[in-house]
């Protein structure tokens, strides 16, 4: 737990979110500034920066992460038509939040397949 840190906040229950599914490795929850129609952020309940501090031992959790975004796919009934799953890394990867996380979005055609 890093005590300055929103997704930690959320995932101890110490800041209000639109959470929609949780368990003891994850907590998904819908983003404040909504993208598209769904825009769901999955992250770990444990601080983990970005990819680039995740460990060997961490792909069953990332692994979970997906798993998760898929099974929120269909629960908001995107998951025929599809949806994209984002994890912003560092400043060029445009990471604005240093609690790494899942992009569930969808209900709309996207744009571009990068943007
Ligand atoms: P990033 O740019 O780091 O990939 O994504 C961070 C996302 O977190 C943004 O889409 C932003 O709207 C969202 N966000 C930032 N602060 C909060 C918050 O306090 N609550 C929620 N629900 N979403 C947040
Ligand atoms: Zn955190």
């Amino acid at each position: 737990m890093t005590t300055s840190c929103m997704f930690c906040k959320i995932a101890n229950h110490e800041s209000k979110a639109d959470v929609v599914y949780r368990d003891d490795e994850v907590t998904a929850f819908r983003d404040i500034h909504p993208v598209a129609p769904t825009h769901i952020l999955i992250v770990p309940n444990r601080h983990i920066e970005s990819i680039n501090e995740m460990k060997p031992e961490d792909q069953p959790l990332v692994g979970h992460m997906v798993f998760t975004a898929k099974q929120l796919a269909a629960q908001e009934g995107i998951n025929e038509e599809g949806y994209r799953l984002i994890m912003n890394t560092g400043p060029h990867g445009g990471q604005t939040v240093f609690h790494m996380h899942l992009h569930l979005i969808g209900g709309q055609r996207m744009k571009h397949p990068m943007g």
